[in-house]
């Protein structure tokens, strides 16, 4: 059954979504998800998870960014505004954490003032309400503890090195922390991993022990 019950089922047959990954209208039926056919599935499933250390910290990614359907669903991220999206997404990272005892605090990658302004929302968190809502309340929660450091202005337009170097010291964590607790660092996309060791480094300073992040893709 579709989460979201019968008025999900009613919509979906009302308004339907094209396949976020190829575009093609699909039948929810043969993958269980409407906005996510199961040729594009077994393409992500094919790409695997993969595990990189950042930072001392060990970085999971649900897939590969090389997939083209995968870029295509995280540009529906991005600039739909597909909510549901972040919930197919949120599952996929949530499957790709290692099973976890304690209960893990997720940390959305911030965006910068002036995108979130122009966009409404952030991806991050978005896909971070998506863990949630597949692992349950019980075992993540969402701390918003990072804050963007001024006048770093935008990433998409610099080389590796400007960007390692450029986001040093571009975050700062702003709550009392327990050291005892597990902490996970939630972004949509790995590429030099310099947002992802800023952000590692920031909850470093504050005395965070336990700290691993998940992305949906990598480059
Ligand atoms: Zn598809």
């Amino acid at each position: 059954m579709v989460e979201g019950g019968i008025w999900r089922v009613v919509l979906d047959f009302l308004f339907p979504m094209p396949c976020m990954g190829c575009g093609l209208f699909v039948d929810s039926s043969d993958s269980g998800c409407v906005i996510w056919c199961t040729k594009c599935e077994i393409m992500r499933l094919n790409a695997g998870i993969c595990t990189r250390e950042i930072a001392g910290a060990q970085v999971f990614s649900a897939t590969s960014f090389e997939v083209a359907s995968v870029r295509s669903a995280i540009h529906t991220l991005k600039y739909k505004m597909i909510w549901r999206a972040g919930e197919v997404m949120g599952q996929w990272m949530h499957d790709c954490l290692p099973p976890q005892k304690e209960k893990i605090i997720l940390v959305p990658i911030p965006l910068l003032e002036k995108r979130l302004a122009l966009r409404g929302f952030n991806q991050s968190e978005i896909l971070a309400q998506g863990i949630l809502r597949a692992g349950g309340a019980e075992n993540f929660e969402i701390k918003n503890i990072l804050v963007r450091a001024r006048g770093r202005g935008q990433q998409a337009h610099r080389s590796r090195q400007e960007r390692l170097g450029a986001m040093q010291g571009a975050f700062i964590a702003t709550e009392k922390i327990d050291p005892a607790v597990q902490y996970c660092i939630v972004d949509d996309v790995l590429t030099t991993g310099s947002t992802m060791t800023a952000a590692i480094e920031a909850l470093h300073h504050v005395g965070v022990e336990k700290i691993c992040g998940v992305v949906v893709a990598a480059v």
